[in-house]
């Protein structure tokens, strides 16, 4: 399971490549630098998820995001203590309150996740903290970003839900750029009505990897970066 399919040095080179591109990219309007949530799925691409996750905290890298909540849990039981965000929505309420325990950031993608997270805030009385997630036209999951009323009649009730972000994701940024635009103002759209309705959005990240190096414009507080740690060709 553990293939290296690339060395530690080539790792590190691209680590601080992908640092100084974020470096480069300058601060937003509230002084904040951009940020990298580094994609450790998959078994952090192969790598070996904790010992991919260890060297990239080794790094300086301070936030991390996988696709299962068996990825999240394998991360806390190596004793990685940095924020986790998991990708993928949990309608099971035993798991969602195991995720909350163990300090994972959900991700709230509907309007039944809202009601059964709501519920776990409820019975724990605290916040839960999650990331919004916009489908944009990936169409995995997501709040459909055309259905703005249902998305505000769920979101303007939130009591136990707190957002820390809203994301989308690319289907396909690495070759067709007239359709990840198209993505991208979806994503834009949202957020203004998000916004108008006095909903909080927190931190704002579409781009993967491909959007990161292709559309930095794209970038806005956050860039999800997983393949470029291992990429040749990338630079
Ligand atoms: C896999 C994944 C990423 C990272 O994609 P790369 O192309 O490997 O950078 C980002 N966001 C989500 C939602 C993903 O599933």
């Amino acid at each position: 399971m553990n293939t290296l399919v690339i060395n530690k040095k080539d790792l590190l080179e691209n680590i601080e490549k992908i640092k100084e591109l974020v470096a480069k990219s300058g601060k937003d309007d509230n002084g904040n630098s951009l940020k990298i949530i580094a994609v450790v799925k998959a078994n952090g691409y192969g790598l070996g998820i904790v010992e991919f996750t260890k060297i990239l905290i080794e790094q300086g890298i301070k936030s991390f995001a996988v696709a299962t909540k068996e990825e999240a849990y394998l991360l806390r039981e190596a004793g990685i203590k940095e924020e986790i965000l998991l990708l993928t929505p949990n309608n099971n309420k035993e798991d969602i309150k195991n995720l909350v325990e163990q300090d994972i950031i959900l991700t709230l993608s509907s309007k039944e996740d809202a009601q059964n997270i709501e519920t776990v805030g409820k019975e724990l009385n605290k916040k839960i903290k999650v990331h919004l997630k916009i489908d944009t036209g990936f169409g995995r999951y997501g709040f459909i970003y055309s259905k703005r009323e249902e998305m505000i009649e769920t979101l303007k009730q939130l009591e136990y839900i707190e957002i820390k972000g809203t994301y989308s994701h690319f289907s396909v940024s690495f070759f067709d750029e007239k359709y990840t635009k198209i993505q991208f103002e979806r994503f834009i759209n949202v957020i203004e009505v998000l916004k108008m309705n006095e909903i909080e959005t927190g931190l704002l990240h579409i781009s993967n990897s491909s959007a990161f190096v292709k559309f930095p414009y794209m970038n806005l507080n956050a860039v999800r970066i997983g393949s470029a740690f291992l990429r040749k060709t990338l630079f």
